[in-house]
């Protein structure tokens, strides 16, 4: 991949000559099925050349049609002028956790930002290594999580299925020389994936294809703040990927607060829907909740979220909010998340505390894009912060009602 920034975080960013304007190149990794045959025999070569192709773009994770020697010069050049062996423009990459979590700043080719971060899980006893991509599905997002870096930009647009897959093979690409490889791949980096579903579920497909870049269905998981209509839609395959539900907040009145998405989608039809795709698929559910102090970790909390996901097939995560400029919250104490845990796990409820990844590089979701967009205005920030303090302790006091 075009990597003049790769692994030198001092380099400026290769934004865009031309700002808004798109490439009409469809990314190779994005082709589906038989597209890509079908245009070489229409280009009079023999069909072959498709499964070369793939092989540099799956096997190879190439980022240039000029590398793919095996083929023609001729073929090279007119498959360069069709499509583009990556739609990643440039890369730059921070490191952290003593290297073990890295996080990527894309930019696509309209100067558009997206990240994605590696966290490696080295090997331990009865534990294979495990390497997992966090991608991005849209560039910004327009559900506005009040504690998230990428709800504070806005939504820009929804990715292409090239644009997400590509984040994954430039992972490989760079763990391949080591002898590594992506083990498993998350859908919660910048965005709502269910908002962007039928490109979300082609890179899934794509990248579950044993034909393609060929990971176990099992080791896919695809997040959402609970768009019912996408929950619907995964489960018409039945496709073994993990459903995590963004839960944040049991109770609807902080729910709305933190997912304002709840007010469309309420949080008990989203945990009904989610069971449903439990049900067809036989994968149980797995809620994550951003841990904010004095917010959503308070007792009334913990039991109205083991009320709702008890009995169910749900498995919990507590992840210390990652702490976001121009929010008043800060991360939960770990008695707190603690006490929260144990509420949940009493009432049956599968639960693990998570540790953040990468906080001194920004590796909460939208925190590199954020830094590059221009800081708001500091009247806005007040604003928007005595606004959030205001709805938070509604909810507060709803709850002790
Ligand atoms: S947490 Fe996810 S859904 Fe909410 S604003 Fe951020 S990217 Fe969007």
């Amino acid at each position: 991949m075009p990597d003049d920034a790769i692994g030198r975080p001092d380099l400026p960013l290769l934004v865009s000559a031309r700002p808004g304007l798109r490439d009409p190149r469809p990314g190779l990794s994005g082709l589906a099925g038989d597209e890509l045959r079908t245009w070489i025999q229409a280009a009079g070569e023999p069909a072959y050349r498709a499964r070369q192709v793939d092989d540099f773009v799956w096997g190879r994770s190439a980022s240039d049609v000029e590398t793919m020697r095996t083929l023609p010069a001729a073929l090279r050049a007119a498959i360069g002028a069709a499509f583009r062996a990556d739609t990643l423009v440039s890369t730059s990459v921070r490191e952290g956790d003593g290297g073990l979590t890295e996080k990527a700043l894309h930019v696509l080719d309209d100067g558009r930002l997206i990240e994605s971060v590696l966290m490696r899980y080295p090997a331990r006893t009865g534990q294979r290594e495990r390497n997992t991509v966090c991608i991005s599905s849209q560039a910004g997002c327009a559900v506005g999580c009040p504690f998230c870096a990428t709800g504070e930009l806005g939504f820009q647009r929804d990715l292409e299925t090239a644009e997400i897959v590509d984040q994954v093979r430039t992972w490989q690409g760079r763990l391949a020389p080591a002898g590594r490889r992506v083990s498993n791949v998350v859908f919660m980096g910048m965005g709502e994936p269910l908002l962007n579903a039928e490109r979300v579920i082609a890179a899934a497909e794509a990248l579950t294809d044993a034909q393609r870049f060929g990971l176990g269905a099992r080791h896919v998981t695809i997040s959402t703040s609970g768009v019912i209509p996408g929950i619907e839609r995964l489960a018409i395959d039945r496709p073994q990927y993990t459903l995590a539900v963004s839960l944040h907040a049991a109770r609807p009145a902080l729910r709305d607060v933190l997912v304002p998405l709840n007010r469309r989608y309420p949080v008990l039809d989203v945990v009904a829907a989610a069971s449903d795709y439990a049900r067809s698929t036989g994968r149980r559910v797995s809620y994550e909740s951003v841990m904010i102090d004095g917010i959503n970790d308070t007792p009334a909390d913990a039991e109205a979220m083991a009320r709702l996901l008890a009995g169910r097939s749900a498995h919990v995560n507590l992840i210390p909010m990652n702490p976001v400029a121009h929010t008043p919250w800060q991360p939960s104490r770990a008695d707190r998340i603690a006490g929260f845990a144990a509420t949940l796990r009493a009432a049956g409820v599968a639960t693990t505390i998570r540790r953040n990844r990468g906080i001194e590089i920004g590796a909460a979701c939208g925190q590199l894009a954020a830094e590059q967009a221009p800081a708001p205005a500091p009247d806005a920030v007040q604003r928007r912060r005595r606004h959030l303090e205001a709805e938070s302790s509604a909810a507060l006091v709803e709850a002790a009602r």
